[in-house]
């Protein structure tokens, strides 16, 4: 492992939920590896008043109970905590006010000092987007962060999500970004990059020579990737009414997942080359105009009912009954998009997107189905043609593969069943992977912006997002009520059953009817 420069880890927006529940437990997990560099301070930075002591207890109570080595069972490592108490201190203050930003940079030359940091200095933006820019004018503004090309002392900026509603205000937040920083210093965040299986993609794709030559609509019959949630949207539904499923979900982490699953080989493995390919699948994305998008998009609301989220049973009164969504709200719980990548190796083939909330299930998938056999042999002799092969690249819950292949059941008759090649991170490395925003941050440490998005990037993919909302607000086909806990409305299984295919449905995997074939 390389090991990080000592460092202070700003954090605005300390006392919210994001920094609660993922990323101070990711900084003990790194002080646990022994990722974190001995020389560094943690400093929480949000409008509420706290005291050192009040954030330290805040942080331990944080890692006590969100921490991934530690479960909410196990006891807190006291060396490790120690070694951390130590380090973290707060800094009450505005968002857009410059005097609190100089008083946070004084705070920073006595950490930088007393804590040998050398002056370098991580921001992490985890606030609601409203004050993205504001901070980042103040970061400038202060000097608490300057724009620099050298790589020492560094000043970074992490920047949560969302990055702008549509590609208008991400091309002003990146304006803003760039007026006080260097795209090198600018880090935006999705934590679906620092999956390990989102990884394994690349790993998968360019490390195994049997993937290259059948990667492409030849072999391929389509590209399914599911992103869907059981919980609904009733206890943020205020936030969410300015959202919807396809800016949420779509434009962000499922088009990440889309572009590793259809760029061209890297020609390095590095920030600059990997980006450069992903730029070129978004802008290879044949556009929906604004008049085809009831043809290429389904938009659905989840309607009033009881469902089981796996764990327990969940009563709603429907999306719009929720509590701050506006009267006869069109805005979309469940978003399913076809979408086609006209380029030399995915022309014509299509990739079935959807999500949702309140759906039947929690996961994250890709499914890359072949196409058929083409010989009859055993379309002749056997009751039923025999099922397609399918690579399932499970991203949540579960990470793994599945390869779905065709197996003869053992027997004197020839009887034919799909069987799954299973391959499970757990039990293959015996290893749980790290949390996603562990990695993230400790890369932002080492300067590696690979596993986050550049700014043409996230324009790029809000470029293929926007035709589509405008297109929603003239359409007259409102949502689709769907029944809670089920896959979604019926128009987005039209969406693909109409082409002569069929939505992937993992509780039916290796459950297929076995074939009877004729010897
Ligand atoms: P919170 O709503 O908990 O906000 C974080 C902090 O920001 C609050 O504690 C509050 O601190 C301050 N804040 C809240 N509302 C406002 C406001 N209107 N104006 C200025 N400051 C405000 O957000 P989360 O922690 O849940 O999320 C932070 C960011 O991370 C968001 O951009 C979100 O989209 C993103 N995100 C969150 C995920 C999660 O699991 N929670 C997952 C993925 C992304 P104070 O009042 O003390 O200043």
């Amino acid at each position: 492992m390389p090991s990080a420069a000592p460092c202070a880890l700003v954090i605005f927006g300390a006392s919210g939920d994001l920094s609660k529940l993922k990323l101070v437990p990711a900084v003990y997990e790194l002080a646990r590896e022994k990722l974190l560099p001995p020389d560094f301070a943690l400093i929480g930075y949000a409008r509420t008043a706290m005291t050192d002591d009040e954030y330290r207890k805040d942080c331990r109570k944080a890692i006590e109970e969100n921490a991934r080595s530690l479960k909410g069972k196990k006891p807190i490592d006291e060396s490790i905590w120690k070694y951390l108490e130590q380090r973290i201190f707060y800094c009450a203050g505005q968002y857009d006010q410059v005097e609190s930003f100089t008083t946070l940079n004084q705070k920073l030359t006595q950490v930088d000092k007393s804590c040998n940091t050398a002056g370098n200095r991580l921001f992490y933006i985890s606030t609601p987007p409203n004050v993205f820019e504001p901070i980042i004018s103040n970061l400038g503004k202060s000097g608490c962060a300057v724009r620099h090309a050298n790589k020492s002392p560094y000043h970074r900026v992490i920047i949560e999500k969302p990055f702008g509603k549509d590609g208008a205000s991400a091309r002003q937040l990146n304006a803003t970004c760039l007026a006080t920083l260097g795209e090198e210093q600018v880090y935006r965040i999705d934590h679906y990059l620092g999956k390990e299986t989102v990884q394994n993609l690349m790993v998968l794709r360019f490390a195994n020579s049997i993937f290259e030559p059948i990667w492409n609509y030849k072999y391929i019959d389509h590209v399914q990737i599911t992103v869907s949630e059981t919980v609904n949207a009733d206890d943020r539904a205020g936030y969410y009414d300015n959202s919807g499923a396809t800016r949420d979900m779509i434009q962000n982490h499922i088009f990440q997942i889309m572009a590793l699953v259809a760029m061209e080989p890297p020609s390095a493995l590095d920030a600059q080359a990997i980006r450069d390919e992903k730029v070129k699948v978004y802008r290879s994305i044949r556009p929906i105009r604004q008049n085809q998008v009831d043809q290429f998009a389904v938009r659905g609301q989840y309607d009033a009912g009881r469902y089981n989220d796996g764990k327990k049973d969940i009563e709603t009164s429907g999306y719009l009954k929720a509590k701050g969504v506006k009267e006869g709200s069109r805005t979309e719980t469940f978003s399913a998009i076809k979408v086609f990548i006209d380029n030399w190796r995915w022309s014509g083939m299509p990739f079935y997107i959807r999500t949702g909330k309140a759906l039947n299930k929690k996961l994250s998938e890709v499914v890359v189905r072949f196409r058929s056999p083409p010989t009859t042999l055993f379309q002749k002799q056997c009751e039923a043609p025999v099922f397609p092969n399918d690579l399932v690249i499970k991203i949540a819950p579960d990470e793994g593969i599945d390869w779905r292949l065709n197996g003869k059941v053992p027997g004197g008759t020839l009887n034919i069943q799909s069987v799954a090649l299973d391959f499970f991170y757990k039990s293959a490395f015996h290893k749980e992977p790290p949390e996603a925003y562990e990695r993230l941050i400790f890369d932002c440490m080492l300067g590696d912006q690979t596993l986050f998005i550049r700014g043409d990037e996230v324009e790029a993919a809000w470029n293929i997002i926007d035709p589509i909302e405008l297109g929603w607000l003239e359409s007259k086909l409102p949502p689709q009520q769907y029944v809670p806990g089920s896959w979604g409305p019926q128009r987005s299984m039209d969406l693909i059953e109409l082409d002569g295919r069929r939505w992937f449905q993992t509780d039916q995997a290796g459950a297929d009817p076995i074939i009877a074939c004729s010897l």
